[in-house]
């Protein structure tokens, strides 16, 4: 039996499915994991979703300080229990989704880590939010679905390629870290996960004119996914077709092209047509 598991059963804990609660309980895994996420003695980290502290422990022994984010108040005790004696340890009991971030977290030191195996009810949510919170992130280095962790990984033209994976490559350089089986979880969630840590770049991966309109493009790009670009650009940003063509060829690709087939570069491109184009029509 594992000491995670060991520690569940004696407080008789009753997992609550709907905040996600699949422990970790694997202590080769748990110490390989925070491995994977990089971090160093001299750096802090954010953790999301702590549980009973399996990981927090060997993030506590890496880090210079870890701050985790708990939501279900029942584990509080248990938490504080575990980790009595780690002084470079701090909880916070509430809603990652509803706090407010940069208050919370204004005293880690910047730039810091997130590190988390995340609920899964949150998974998009929760990335889009770290992505846009305006925090001083190092890394983030989560465990998610398999099925997210194609879509974080998956390049231009690839089945996951969407605004996600967009959003991501924009300011991050994602990698698979780990592939984790269902079975290392207790209890067993229906899907397999995967590590994936994201280092983020000093700067983002493209410089477009304007971020906003990037994003709008990309968001229209992928909107009707079947459609040509032209036609999404036409539907979403409501342009007539001569405009909408004019963006596209503008940025130098064919009238046939889908959004999903498009690069960051590319997406750039069109972006930048677009602003031109509006900055124009605003004047
Ligand atoms: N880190 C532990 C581990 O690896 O074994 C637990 C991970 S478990 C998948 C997710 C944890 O996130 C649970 O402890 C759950 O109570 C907590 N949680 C769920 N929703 C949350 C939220 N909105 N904000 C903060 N924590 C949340």
């Amino acid at each position: 039996m594992s000491k995670t598991k060991d520690r569940i059963r004696e407080s008789q804990l009753r997992y609550r499915h709907e905040l996600g609660q699949n422990f970790l309980y694997d202590e080769a895994l748990l110490a390989r994991l925070a491995e994977a996420a990089g971090v160093t003695r001299e750096e802090d980290v954010l953790e999301i979703g702590p549980g009973v502290g399996s990981l927090t422990r060997h993030l506590c022994s890496r880090a210079r300080r870890v701050l985790s984010i708990e939501l279900d108040e029942r584990l509080v005790p248990l938490l504080q229990a575990y980790m009595t004696g780690q002084d470079n340890f701090s909880l916070v009991q509430g809603d990652v989704m509803k706090l407010n971030l940069p208050e919370v977290t204004r005293d880690l030191k910047a730039p810091f880590h997130v590190v988390a195996n995340i609920p899964y009810y949150i998974t998009t949510p929760l990335i889009q939010l770290l992505l846009t919170a305006g925090l001083p992130l190092k890394s983030m280095a989560l465990m998610v679905q398999r099925e997210v962790a194609e879509k974080l990984l998956a390049g231009p033209g690839q089945e996951g390629w969407g605004p996600l994976a967009v959003r991501c490559r924009y300011f991050t350089e994602p990698r698979l870290a780990l592939d984790v089986p269902a079975a290392c979880f207790t209890p067993p969630p229906k899907v397999d996960s995967a590590f994936v840590v994201m280092p983020f770049r000093a700067e983002p991966a493209v410089h477009p004119a304007d971020e906003a309109d990037f994003f709008r493009v990309v968001g229209a790009a992928f909107s009707l996914r079947r459609k040509t670009l032209v036609n999404a650009l036409m539907a979403t940003l409501r342009l007539p077709r001569e405009a909408a063509a004019a963006l596209v060829t503008g940025a130098g690709l064919d009238l046939r092209v889908r959004g999903e087939q498009l690069s960051l570069s590319e997406f750039a491109a069109v972006s930048d047509a677009w602003t031109a184009y509006r900055k124009e029509q605003e004047t």
